[in-house]
C-alpha cells in the first residue's frame, strides 16, 4: 500500500500523522510511505529521520496526495486538502464532521473513503483514538492550573503542594473519567489535597480503592459541587455526557464565592464547557478573569505538547493504519467492526447516522 503523510496546515497545528517509528514499522511490511518535507520538523522529527525510517520525502502536499492511496493525518482536511482527495483515497484522521457542513459536503463530493479517529470504538464501547488526547489534557490541566495559581498569572499565589508547615492547595476534579483520572494522578503527585466528584459510583469506588485516604471522593450533586468548588483553589472540569453538550455544573453564583485568585481549568470546553462562565480560549491567550477567578479554557490543550501528543496518538492509530495497509480498507473494516465504526463517508455518501442527521445528507 502507498501511504501518504502530508504536513498539517491548520493554524498552530504541529502534530504529524505518523512518527518515524510508525513509518519504519510500515516500511518493514513492504509498504511505501510518502512524507511531505518538514511534516514533523516542528516537533523534532526531521526529514532525515523519516528517510532513515524508509520514507520518501516529497516537496508538496499535492505530490503526497498524488502518490498515496491511504492518507494519514491528525486534523480534519482543510479546503485545499479536500480538493486533492480522489475516489480511490482512504483518509484516516480526526474529522468531527457533525458541526462542519462544508467539510462534509466536500468529503462526500470527493468520493473518498473517510475514516474518523473519533468514532472508532473498542470492545467496551469507548473511543480509543480519543483517549490519549484526554490523557494528555488531563495531565496538562494540573500543570496549567498550577501555573495560573501564580501571582503573575492573576492567581492566588498558592503552591499546589504547599511546603512543610504550610497546607497544600485544594483541588476539585469534576468528572473521574480519562481526563479526571489523569488530572488526579498529577495533582496527587504534586502533593495537593484532592476531591473527585462523579455521578458514576463505579468510578468513585475504583478511585477510592486506588488512592485510599489520600483523596476524597464525592457523589456529584448540586450541593456537593457547591461545597467542593467554593472551597477550592483549583477546579478541573472533566465531565462528559456522550453525544451532548457539557452540563453547566458550576454556576456563576458558585464562582462569585470562590476565593479571589482561584483557578478553573475547564477541559470540557470543547463540548461547551461545564461552568456558566466558560468561553473557549486559545494557546495565544489562554486565560481570562471572571469575578476574580482565573479561567483557562483552551479547546485544544494537546496541541501545546505536540510531540507527546503525536507519540501518544501514533501508539493507538498504528495498529489500525497497519490493518488498513496490510489488508486494504475494505477487508480491514470487514474484519474489524471497531474500525468500521470509524467510517463516516464512503463512495459519495455519509455512512454515519449522527453526521447524516446533522448535515442533511442521506444515510
Ligand atoms: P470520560 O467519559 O472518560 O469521563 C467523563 C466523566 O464525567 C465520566 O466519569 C462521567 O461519569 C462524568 N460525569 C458525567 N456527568 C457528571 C456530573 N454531573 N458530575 C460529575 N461527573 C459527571 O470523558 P473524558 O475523556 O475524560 O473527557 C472529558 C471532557 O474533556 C470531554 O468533554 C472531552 O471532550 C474533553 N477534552 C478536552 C480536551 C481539550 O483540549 N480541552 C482534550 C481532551 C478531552
Amino acid at each position: 500500500m502507498k501511504i501518504g503523510v502530508p504536513k498539517e496546515i491548520k493554524n498552530h497545528e504541529y502534530r504529524v500523522g505518523m512518527t518515524p517509528a510508525a513509518v519504519h514499522e510500515l516500511c518493514n511490511h513492504e509498504h511505501r510511505v510518502y512524507v511531505e518535507t518538514n511534516a514533523g520538523a516542528a516537533i523534532g522529527f526531521t526529514d532525515e529521520d523519516y528517510r532513515q525510517a524508509g520514507a520518501r520525502i516529497l516537496d508538496t502536499a499535492q505530490e503526497v496526495f498524488d502518490a498515496a492511496e491511504l492518507i494519514v493525518k491528525v486534523k480534519e482536511p482543510q479546503a485545499a486538502e479536500r480538493a486533492m482527495l480522489r475516489p480511490d483515497h482512504t483518509l484516516f484522521t480526526y474529522l468531527h464532521l457533525a458541526p462542519d457542513q462544508a467539510q462534509t459536503d466536500d468529503l462526500v463530493k470527493s468520493g473518498a473513503t473517510c475514516i474518523a479517529y473519533e468514532t472508532v470504538t473498542d470492545r467496551t464501547g469507548r473511543l480509543p483514538l480519543l483517549a490519549p488526547m484526554s490523557e494528555v489534557a488531563g495531565r496538562m490541566s494540573i500543570q496549567a492550573g498550577a501555573h495560573c495559581l501564580e501571582k503573575a498569572m492573576g492567581g492566588r499565589g498558592v503552591l499546589l503542594g504547599g511546603v512543610p508547615g504550610v497546607s497544600p492547595a485544594k483541588v476539585a476534579i469534576i468528572g473521574g473519567g480519562v481526563v479526571g483520572q489523569n488530572a488526579l494522578a498529577m495533582a496527587v503527585g504534586m502533593g495537593a489535597q484532592v476531591t473527585v466528584l462523579d455521578r458514576n459510583m463505579d468510578v468513585l469506588r475504583m478511585l477510592d480503592n486506588l488512592y485510599g485516604n489520600r483523596i476524597s471522593t464525592l457523589f456529584s450533586t448540586a450541593q456537593t459541587l457547591d461545597q467542593a468548588v467554593t472551597e477550592s483553589d483549583l477546579v478541573i472540569g472533566g465531565v462528559l455526557i456522550p453525544g451532548a453538550s457539557a452540563p453547566k455544573l458550576v454556576t456563576r453564583d458558585m464562582i462569585k464565592r470562590m476565593p479571589e485568585g482561584s483557578v478553573i481549568v475547564d477541559v470540557a470546553i470543547d463540548q461547551g464547557g461545564c461552568t456558566e462562565t466558560s468561553k473557549a480560549t486559545t494557546h495565544d491567550d489562554p486565560t481570562y478573569v471572571v469575578d476574580g477567578v482565573v479561567h483557562y479554557c483552551v479547546a485544544n490543550m494537546p496541541g501545546a505538547v505536540a510531540r507527546t501528543s503525536t507519540l501518544a496518538l501514533n501508539n493507538v492509530t498504528l495498529p489500525f493504519v497497519a490493518a488498513l495497509a496490510n489488508k486494504g480498507p475494505v477487508q480491514a473494516m470487514k474484519d474489524d467492526p471497531h474500525l468500521l465504526a470509524g467510517l463516516n463517508v464512503s463512495g459519495g455518501k455519509v455512512t454515519y447516522r449522527e453526521v447524516a442527521e446533522a448535515t442533511g445528507h442521506s444515510y
